[in-house]
């Protein structure tokens, strides 16, 4: 079978985890940990990175810091992977959930203004859905795919409206935005360094941005807040700290990072230069990509009207040919603990989702895997009509 998405742990994984065995450094103190925090803030242009066990635990501990209380709203897009939606209830605040853009799969910037504009009013302590009674804490769109979406309107939003502006950028490692790295577009950004993801840590995440108190404050939360030398909390904190073990794969695929993203955008072009006829003739899409997204999943997508039963028939067929292909995010608020969810416009994601097909984009995928793919799907869109 041919994987959806591999880790790739060829490079010096095995050495630096032997290592932290050998010093006896497996904890959360470690000279791995220090170091990919290096690497990781470099990446992207931040100033600093705070490691954390994993990307949802980061965006707890990002929404916390800046803010976010129990009873607020955070604006999402309902077309996320659920953790998103999840970190904003583990504050005790509820997702404000809104449709994406279908020119990049993020979330849609005019709506998030429309829908500020007209439900929500400014009170002494913040901004409030006039309806719900509900401060308005935060807005945190999602790099989907690697995808950095308009986030110059996004700061003007957020400033406009004096609301803090977070990025999930879990996927998005290697992504830049009109030729930038991406550190300094939200007040905090998170990444997951999960084995899916185009960097992997087997486990894990960082919140990385521009403002080093902030970080700081991010760093405090997620090691128990604790006052040291003795026993001393001065806030409710969390153990969301990353180990040197995680950290040690984490050193070994960041010395690989530009060789990743350099693959993961050639399969995303290599299928749309091999797809492309067929496409055309079957009326098929492939994922959007904005300039200098990272492409972390690539794969088609059917035509406006098809259900997800044609998409999961496809799928279903391209494993008797070998080939890992799976659907994409179901939306949030078709999400069982989120159905009740305040939400605006969601018309996009609830299309949209059903006809997402992933294929095969692992950082160590052959050139024969990828034709073996390519194939396949070839043979099997001729069969369906
Ligand atoms: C992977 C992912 C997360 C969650 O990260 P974990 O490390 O699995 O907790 C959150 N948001 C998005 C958009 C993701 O892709």
């Amino acid at each position: 079978m041919i994987s959806l998405a591999m880790p790739n742990l060829t490079g010096n994984e095995k050495k630096y985890l032997d290592d932290c065995i050998d010093t006896t450094f497996v904890s959360s103190i470690g000279e791995y940990v220090t170091k990919f925090e290096g690497m990781v803030a470099e990446a992207n242009g931040s100033v600093g990175a705070v490691a954390v066990s994993s990307g949802t635990t980061g965006i707890h501990a990002a929404l916390t810091a800046i803010g976010v209380k129990y009873g607020d709203l955070v604006i999402i897009p309902t077309f996320t992977f659920i953790a998103s939606a999840n970190a904003v209830r583990h504050c005790g605040a509820d997702p404000w959930l809104m449709d994406i853009s279908e020119a990049d799969w993020c979330l849609d910037s005019e709506l998030v203004r429309k829908e500020i504009q007209e439900r929500c009013e400014r009170r002494d302590d913040g901004l409030y859905h006039k309806e719900r009674n509900q401060r308005v804490a935060a807005i945190m769109p999602v790099y989907t795919l690697g995808n950095i979406p308009n986030m110059n309107e996004f700061r003007q939003v957020a400033d406009d409206y004096k609301i803090p502006l977070v990025a999930d950028a879990a996927c998005a490692i290697g992504a830049t935005y009109e030729g930038a790295k991406f550190g300094a577009l939200a007040d905090l950004s998170i990444l997951s360094f999960n084995g899916n993801k185009t960097i992997t840590c087997g486990g894990g995440g960082a919140v990385v941005g521009c403002d080093q108190e902030l970080l700081a404050h991010v760093r405090h939360l997620t090691t128990t807040a604790r006052v040291w030398p003795d026993y001393d909390f001065d806030e409710v904190g969390f153990n969301y700290r990353m180990t040197n073990i995680q950290a040690a794969v984490g050193v070994a695929q960041m010395e690989r990072l530009d060789s990743f993203i350099d693959t993961k955008r050639k399969v995303r072009s290599y299928y749309e230069e091999k797809l492309g006829a067929v496409a055309k003739e079957k009326g098929l899409g492939f994922f959007p990509t904005t300039d200098g997204s990272s492409c972390w999943f690539s794969g088609i997508v059917l035509p406006e009207g098809e259900k997800l039963d044609a998409a999961k028939k496809i799928c279903t067929k391209l494993k008797e040919y070998g080939i890992e292909a799976r659907s994409f995010w179901k939306p949030v608020h078709l999400q069982e603990p989120y159905k009740d969810c305040l939400k605006s416009r969601v018309d996009i994601a609830e299309s949209l989702w059903q006809r997402i097909i992933t294929l095969p984009c692992s950082t160590n995928i052959t050139d024969d895997e990828l034709m073996k793919t390519v194939t396949s799907v070839l043979s099997v869109m001729s069969t369906v009509d």
